[in-house]
């Protein structure tokens, strides 16, 4: 499977749809997701191509791996649930229910 550039994900990096943003930096971009499942549902995208968490953990370097996970560890804060309960969750491939093929974690929280 090739990453298809015309992914949602992709439209909202390039400005081309909108998105409610919550925090954004040089490696990844974090919206509300558009049918919350929780009281806070956010979605975490890396700003470059990869189709799903396992594309991401074998073909992104680790520089950049590294950079993407600081990020994440920003958002924590940012929403300030470090000290609070959350769950974050990945979807790879169909089987997995994945709907949207640009790699993205799930933010849950009730608080
Ligand atoms: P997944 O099943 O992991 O691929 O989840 C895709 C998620 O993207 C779902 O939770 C959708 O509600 C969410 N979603 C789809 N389109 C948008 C959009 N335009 N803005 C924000 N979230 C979206």
């Amino acid at each position: 499977m090739n990453y298809d550039t015309e992914n949602i994900f992709a439209k909202i990096l390039r400005g081309e749809i909108p998105c409610e943003k919550i925090y954004e930096d040089a490696y990844i971009l974090s919206f509300k997701d558009i049918t919350p499942q929780a009281k806070t549902h956010v979605l975490i995208i890396p700003k470059d191509p990869y189709i799903d968490i396992a594309d991401f953990l074998q073909n992104a370097d680790s520089q950049y791996q590294s950079c993407f996970w600081q990020s994440v560890n920003k958002i924590i804060d940012h929403l300030n649930l470090r000290s609070k309960g959350f769950q974050m969750k990945a979807h790879k491939g169909k089987d997995g229910g994945q709907e949207v093929f640009h790699f993205h974690l799930h933010l849950l929280s009730n608080n």
